[in-house]
């Protein structure tokens, strides 16, 4: 159930609404828009009686939502959202480019990768230090080293920094050295930690499962926002099917199916989306005709030596030619390159 309160609702008359919600034994969820607010209600096993609302100084509208996500969802909240990762807005019209190395290897790899990205535009570095590998022998991150590498890199360069979490415990390491947390395709049905993101204060950002559906992805979201955690920005990369001629088939008709459904802001990773580093940047291009509000791309400087998805790393200079082809076709759908932070000094 969502409670709209009109435009002229005063301080007082949303704390009311959210006490008598309260006192039934449930929770709210106050969200703020563009003309007026919000309040969602979650934790009802059955419906709510309109009622107990409807004449309540204030309150507009009670309407029943139709959709199991609710929070997430359009009719909770009908403008785009904008999550700010430490200065750079993602959504609403700024389209993110965040990149860098599959995996933090050494100090001198991230600065390398993390200068050339930020000198050609990208806004937010990323670096995983905790890798889910298919095989238990391959490199599974510098762990808690790589995280203190990515931190430094991201203040000398003037980036913010994505770095995945994959359990409990890398979620503190994540959650203490990153300005955003990711969730990776394995994990997006991983619920216990998708609770404990929604008790995080920082970003998260929420890749779409290889087999998972727009519906499942959008409830794995509403684990976040009902735990309390509205920033979450959604990432399509790409889902299992029979084609072999990419390492997934990279759903772009999803970023539309979200947009339609969701406020929250989309990215498409087009690295782990095809696999092959030929098709990253056209594949890049298409998201941003898509309307898409950004992309993640894998960057490498020596692919041949990367100690993982060297395969689909681009090159810096493909970054650079990915940055200005993008940047060309935002006007399209209304978006421009999202703000880089101000760098220190
Ligand atoms: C990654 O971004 O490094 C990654 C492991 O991606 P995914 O979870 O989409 O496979
Ligand atoms: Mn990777």
């Amino acid at each position: 159930m969502l409670i709209v309160m009109a435009a002229d609702a005063s301080r007082e008359d949303v704390a009311q609404v959210t006490e008598r919600i309260v006192a039934l034994g449930l929770t709210a969820h106050p969200i703020p828009g563009a003309q007026r607010v919000a309040i969602g209600i979650t934790g009802n096993q059955g419906a709510v009686d309109p009622a107990l609302f409807e004449n309540l100084p204030g309150v507009l509208e009670v309407i029943p939502v139709s959709h199991p996500y609710k929070l997430v969802s359009r009719e909770a909240k009908p403008e785009a959202s904008v999550v700010h990762v430490s200065g750079v807005p993602v959504g609403g019209g700024n389209f993110a480019v965040i990149a860098g190395p599959c995996a933090v290897e050494t100090y001198e790899q991230t600065r390398t990768i993390a200068g050339h990205a930020r000198q050609c535009g990208a806004q937010i570095l990323r670096g995983g230090a905790f890798k889910p590998r298919t095989s238990p022998y391959a490199f599974q991150g510098l762990g808690k080293n790589g995280l203190e590498i990515l931190r430094d890199v991201g203040r000398e360069v003037g980036m913010p920094v994505v770095s995945e979490a994959l359990d409990e415990r890398s979620l503190e390491l994540v959650v203490e050295y990153c300005d955003m947390i990711q969730i990776g395709a394995r994990n997006m049905q991983n619920y216990a930690l998708l609770r404990l993101c929604g008790q995080a204060r920082k970003p998260v950002l929420l890749k779409r499962g290889m087999a998972a559906t727009v519906d499942e992805l959008l409830m794995a979201a509403e684990y976040v926002l009902a735990g309390g955690n509205y920033d979450v920005v959604l990432c399509e990369r790409g889902i299992r099917t029979f084609a072999d001629h990419t390492r997934n088939t990279l759903d772009l008709a999803a970023v539309v199916a979200v947009q339609r459904l969701s406020h929250l802001p989309i990215l498409v990773d087009p690295s782990h989306g095809t696999g092959k580093r030929h098709k990253v940047v056209p594949l890049a291009r298409a998201a941003a005709a898509v309307g898409a509000d950004g992309v993640m791309v894998e960057v490498h400087s020596d692919p041949a030596r990367a100690l993982s998805d060297g395969a689909q790393a681009i090159l810096p200079e493909e970054l650079s030619q990915l940055l200005q082809q993008v940047a060309a076709l935002l006007p399209l759908t209304g978006r421009h390159l999202a703000p880089q932070v101000r760098a220190k000094g």
